[in-house]
């Protein structure tokens, strides 16, 4: 963490120690400062239930091909759909950097995560563009990461780096450039765990963990996962 990183996560610390309680998705005032979410957020939570598809997380059946199919991590999963207030509170993190959001997600995601996900692995946060991060002042993955491993009290390896700009691959389709470009940008830093969990806040089309679990296995990582906050769900 750089000295700009740490001023933004004091000024957030600081923030959220003086305001008045307030729902962390929708902002509205709260009378119980202990609550995080208002009524109505809490309610509007679209939290996915069983029976799901195990490789990419999305309620089973996924579809006659299954998303993840050909993909590098073994299996993915969410709490959420990236929608309703989950989508709020996605953007409260973003956007806002609220750590309290963080820790809200990590305990939602360490309440309902099955255990073969979380046991014995370390967290590796999915890392945003330097640029974006330089401009927020956090990663936003790196926060959930660091607020499920408080809980959780699994370590994180903050491994994965991003690099250089995309080369424009012609003739293409879009999502195999996407994940063409995805992957050029990422590369294992120092020491990478044997058993990762990738972290990130939002599972969309799975191209960036595809791409980040690509690079944890060149750099010998031999079993890959994914925890996502909301997953996207198909139209
Ligand atoms: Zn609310
Ligand atoms: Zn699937």
């Amino acid at each position: 963490m750089d000295a700009s990183e740490l001023l933004a996560r004091l000024r957030a610390e600081l923030s959220a120690a003086l305001v008045p309680p307030a729902c962390l998705a929708c902002r509205a005032p709260l009378r119980d400062a202990a609550a995080e979410l208002c009524v109505g957020c809490r309610r509007a939570l679209p939290w996915l239930v069983a029976p799901r598809c195990e490789r990419c997380g999305l309620p089973a059946p996924c579809g006659p091909r299954c998303p993840a199919d050909g993909a590098a991590f073994e299996r993915a999963w969410a709490p959420l759909a990236h929608d309703g207030s989950a989508r709020e509170l996605v953007a409260a993190l973003k956007f806002r950097g609220a750590l309290p959001v963080a820790r809200l997600m990590a305990a939602q995601i360490a309440a309902s995560a099955p255990s073969a996900l979380l046991d014995g692995a370390t967290l590796v946060p999915v890392p945003s563009h330097p640029a974006r991060r330089r401009a927020r002042g956090f990663d936003q993955a790196a926060l959930i990461a660091a607020a499920l491993a408080a809980r959780s009290g699994l370590p994180v390896a903050a491994c994965l780096r991003r690099r250089g700009a995309p080369t424009r691959q012609l003739g293409a389709g879009r999502a195999a450039r996407r994940a063409a470009a995805a992957r050029q940008l990422l590369r294992v830093v120092g020491a990478a765990p044997a058993r990762a969990l990738l972290v990130d806040d939002v599972h969309t089309t799975g191209a960036t963990l595809d791409a980040c679990a690509r690079a944890l296995r060149a750099a010998g990582v031999a079993h890959v996962a994914a925890v996502s906050y909301a997953r996207t769900l198909p139209r």
